[in-house]
């Protein structure tokens, strides 16, 4: 069940030798940031936890009872815990605390809580009591990318489990093998995605690809003037795309620029544009540098259309200077 999750090698490396030596702690928080295998790694986790031969590997062997049980989804002894709505209320956590206090079928009781810092603050006082004295054989994994939001006293009856970002190059790989993403798009979106794949497969939309390719068509074109069209941005949300395609395009003429090197460029679908443009290196950090400003004034709340105009008559001067 670990197979395949990528880039967490030190976390998984360390879960399973806990399983194998048998000094498994009550209560684990997997940190990191979104969509980079937390919630994939816990439900491997708990699977190991309940199998009767993950003493020898730390992983579940897939065969036993035990594990035949977890993966038809019906151990008695797991109980996932994830959002109901917004937010993770004290009834979920009452009847969780509930469950764990009743003998387990087997060995011990798993409790998966995903999204842990949605619990409401009564949810997570009525859970710390169930933290402070385990009722018994119980192994709570809360998962967070939030973890700032819980409370300290939860926080600190907990061990950490830190989770990575993922490289670009790992993330655009599982796109490509597993998501059937097109190769140049892959490397677009993993370049954008922080290191999380979710996040990935989230720019990863038709509407994505299609903003993309709009914003990629304007800027290897002269005519960046049209960018003031004012139907161009609906929303705030896709400015903010507009804005990091347009980063990740200055950076690749710039990169190309400076080094020759196909290799280091992003954009690859457009690597022929990118060996045409005829820029100087100077002229392109100032566009890159322009684009930058650019997501400062946004996040600084000025209106999308005047960072958007700011930004397009910078560009327009910055790029058809003479050189
Ligand atoms: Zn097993």
């Amino acid at each position: 069940m670990y197979d395949h999750i990528r880039g967490q090698d030190n976390a998984i490396a360390r879960l399973k030798t806990l399983r194998r030596l048998g000094r498994v702690a009550h209560a684990y928080l997997f940190t990191g940031p979104p969509g980079v295998g937390k919630d994939t790694t816990a439900k491997a986790f708990a699977g190991a936890l309940l199998c009767e031969a993950g003493s020898e590997t730390g992983a579940a062997c897939g065969l036993c009872r035990q594990c035949r049980l977890f993966y038809g989804a019906a151990h008695p002894d797991l109980h996932l815990v994830a959002p109901e709505g917004a937010s993770i209320g004290i009834d979920q956590i009452r009847h969780v605390n509930a469950a764990v206090s009743r003998k387990p079928y087997n060995r011990r009781h798993v409790v998966v809580i995903n999204a842990a810092d949605l619990c409401t603050d009564q949810a997570q006082n009525a859970f710390l009591k169930t933290l402070e004295e385990p009722p018994g054989a119980v192994v709570f994994i809360l998962v967070s990318d939030r973890a700032e939001a819980l409370l300290p006293t939860v926080l600190s009856r907990c061990c950490e489990v830190k989770f990575r970002r993922l490289k670009p190059e790992m993330v655009a790989e599982e796109l490509v093998k597993r998501h059937d993403v097109p190769p140049a798009e892959a490397k677009a979106v993993a370049a954008l995605a922080g290191g999380s794949i979710g996040r990935a497969l989230e720019l990863h939309s038709p509407e994505t690809a299609a903003l993309r390719k709009k914003v990629l068509a304007l800027a290897a074109s002269p005519a960046l003037a049209r960018v003031n069209d004012k139907t161009l941005f609906t929303s705030r949300a896709e400015v903010w795309q507009w804005l990091d395609f347009m980063s990740l395009w200055y950076r690749d003429l710039l990169l190309y620029r400076l080094t020759g090197d196909a290799g280091l460029v992003v954009n690859t679908d457009y690597l022929q544009e990118i060996q045409k443009a005829a820029y100087a290196a100077p002229q392109l950090l100032g566009a890159v540098e322009a684009v930058e400003t650019g997501k400062k004034m946004l996040r600084a709340n000025v209106h999308q259309r005047l960072v958007m105009e700011g930004l397009t008559a910078r560009l327009a001067s910055i790029l058809t200077k003479a050189r």
